[in-house]
């Protein structure tokens, strides 16, 4: 049986104004975890048992390809748990951002906390529908 948990960031409200310390001094730790070998390890067996799909989507009978891996219990609030297989959910871009409230997350890379690089997957780009045509 599986207990999907919902990111429980909105608890956080009090922490609010401690955000601007950790922007800038966090980060740094969350970009150095980000890029260690372990965070690679564990992200790729996290994928794997997510059968590189977005638990989200899944969860509304959609398929979409995981595009990240997301910390549950949030990274800086909940720093051992950062390589928790159980504390870690693979997502897509729209849902990960939903997650988040639709704020971007800090961390590496623009807007993603643990994108997932190299060529496994298409990085999505902004798709330019061409509604013009000239004559
Ligand atoms: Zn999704
Ligand atoms: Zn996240």
């Amino acid at each position: 049986m599986t207990r999907q948990r919902y990111c429980d960031k909105h608890q956080n409200k009090e922490k609010e104004n401690q955000r601007y310390y950790d922007r800038f001094v966090r980060d740094k730790k969350a970009d150095r975890f980000y890029h260690s070998k372990e965070w690679q390890l564990v992200r790729e067996q996290v994928l794997i048992r997510d059968h590189y799909l977005c638990q989200h989507c899944l969860k509304q009978k959609r398929v979409t390809k995981a595009e990240m891996v997301h910390h549950t219990q949030p990274l800086r609030e909940h720093w051992h748990l950062r390589l928790v297989p159980s504390n870690l959910i693979s997502l897509c871009n729209a849902c990960h951002n939903q997650v988040h409230g639709g704020k971007k997350v800090a961390g590496v890379g623009p807007g993603g906390e643990s994108k997932i690089l190299g060529g496994r997957f298409h990085t999505p780009r902004p798709t330019f529908t061409q509604t013009f045509f000239p004559k």
